[in-house]
């Protein structure tokens, strides 16, 4: 699992191990910004939140992860990429799956805004971009967007909601003996090695 702040590169780094690894990156924002795309009801109920920087009810992402938990990619492990978020949502996952290793990556509040308002993603294939750290290529910067939570007020709840109820399961998952503490205020491809290096000394069960 991935966990950190808005705008501290677990969507950045889980495409990177989902790649070496092989595993599947389940991403509820991603989920939820596709349900919302697609106007289905639950996206309908989830805008307004998202929007507002606001966490969705976790009934709401309880119901939403646990159908793509049962789908067939994920039965032989996954990375879970801003999933959970409260402490509800990880007693719900801890019915139904075994965390092995949590990656926290840890950035000051102060780096996150400039972070977060510079961000562009890349629709077609999910690709996220900096302006300023890790611009698009040319022939992509037309297609490049922003997301429309990507905006300084709104940045300002995110991390608010993350200090207040996503924080406290840092220890939650320490006392669980499977958190992983790496400094995410440095180059990206530095964080990257750091994970790996990271998940290789890790002391996965003998299960895993
Ligand atoms: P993200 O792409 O992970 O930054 O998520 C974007 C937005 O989707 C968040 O600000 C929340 O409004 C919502 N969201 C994503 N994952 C969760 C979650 N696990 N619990 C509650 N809300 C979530």
């Amino acid at each position: 699992m991935l966990f950190g702040p808005p705008g501290a590169g677990k969507g950045t780094q889980a495409i990177y191990i989902s790649s070496r690894t092989g595993k599947p990156q389940v991403s509820t924002g991603d989920m939820l910004r596709a349900a919302v795309a697609s106007g289905s009801e639950l996206g309908a109920e989830a805008k307004g939140y998202m929007e507002a920087g606001l966490l969705v009810p976790d009934e709401v992402i309880i119901g939403l992860i646990s159908e793509r938990l049962q789908e067939p990619d994920a039965v032989s492990g996954l990375l879970l990429d801003g999933y959970p978020r409260t402490i509800a949502q990880a007693e719900a996952l801890a019915e139904v799956e075994k965390v092995s290793a949590v990656i926290s990556i840890e950035v000051p509040d102060e780096a996150i805004v400039e972070r977060i308002v510079g961000r562009r993603m890349d629709p077609e294939t999910g690709g996220i971009y900096h302006i300023k750290f890790n611009p698009p290529p040319a022939e992509l910067s037309e297609r490049v967007v922003q997301r429309k939570d990507d905006n300084e007020d709104t940045v300002r709840n995110r991390l608010s909601a993350y200090h207040e109820q996503t924080a406290p399961l840092a220890d939650w998952y320490e006392q669980r003996g499977v958190l992983v503490r790496i400094d995410g205020n440095r180059p990206i491809e530095e964080v990257g090695s750091a994970i790996w290096a990271a998940l290789a000394n890790h002391r996965w069960n003998q299960d895993d």
